[in-house]
């Protein structure tokens, strides 16, 4: 299959198509697509993925704002497209199963509200496989301490696994973006059922000043009393002087479940 590029790419609709065919191929080997699969593809663009998916999987769907491309996905055989703004498409809406793997090369100017709107519908989703900018990718994935580690990197981790994937050079997409991508998997986590809003809200709080202590954000932008707070603290374990960026996603849960119960 050799890929197809528009001749007026929108870059408004973050349009930079994968044209690398090694690339490609070693995407859908990362996916490892399984002939018992639901997909669901963010963002089709001319087919690039959706091409070689297809055949290999169950049911695949693909969503696609742009009515210039859905042509090129009309075409591909047994896919069901739908000309949509992925973000009002509901997954767990979506016919015939319950549990969809998720993929998409991202459009970049909302790949991260894309990323919570898929951490709201967790329930419904198997795993997830995403190319973000580089940027974000680090963010995602950042561990803790890390000077890239945030509000983002906390509420995947707490939701999700997060497995880094490989990095894609912007020569492999036409046209080329000014970033590299890098690709990763999330897969949700089962149990994990603090409220998206509300826990987002507090973290929020949390990060709001990064470089001052975690203790002062939260008396700044919470109701309690300072040594109720200095007491949960210590029975967390989590030092009086922590800032945020120094909690792993597991302790920002027992830090929350402890405040808000
Ligand atoms: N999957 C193709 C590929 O890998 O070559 C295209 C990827 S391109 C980075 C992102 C695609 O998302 C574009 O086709 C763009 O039109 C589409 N897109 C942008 N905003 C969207 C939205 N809100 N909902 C659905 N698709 C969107």
């Amino acid at each position: 299959m050799r890929v197809q590029i528009p001749s007026r790419p929108k870059r408004k609709l973050g349009q930079n198509f994968l044209h690398d065919e090694n690339v490609i191929d070693k995407i859908i080997r990362f996916i490892q697509p399984s002939p018992s699969d639901y997909f669901f593809e963010i963002g089709g663009g001319t087919g690039a993925l959706t091409h070689p998916l297809a055949s290999r999987v169950k049911k695949l769907i693909v969503a696609e704002i742009d009515p210039d491309l859905i042509p090129y996905l009309s075409a591909v055989p047994s896919v069901t497209v739908l000309k949509e703004d992925v973000r009002k498409v509901s997954i767990c809406e979506l016919p015939e199963s319950k549990s969809w793997r998720i993929i998409g090369n991202l459009p970049y100017y909302i790949s991260s509200s894309i990323l919570t709107a898929l951490l709201e519908q967790r329930d419904c989703i198997q795993d997830m496989t995403l190319m973000f900018q580089e940027e974000v990718a680090m963010r995602i994935i950042a561990p803790p301490s890390d000077s890239e580690y945030g509000m983002l990197s906390v509420l995947a981790q707490y939701y999700c696994t997060v497995q880094r994937g490989f990095r894609i050079s912007r020569n492999s997409f036409s046209p080329k973006p000014d970033i590299e991508s890098r690709i990763i998997r999330l897969v949700p986590r089962p149990g994990k059922r603090l409220p998206y809003e509300q826990y987002a809200a507090f973290l929020s709080d949390a990060f709001s000043q990064r470089r001052k202590k975690l203790r002062n954000n939260l008396l700044r932008t919470i109701e309690i009393a300072a040594d109720r707070l200095d007491l949960i603290f210590a029975e967390l374990q989590i030092s009086a002087d922590a800032r945020a960026e120094n909690l792993s996603a597991d302790q920002f849960d027992a830090l929350y479940s402890r405040l808000k119960p």
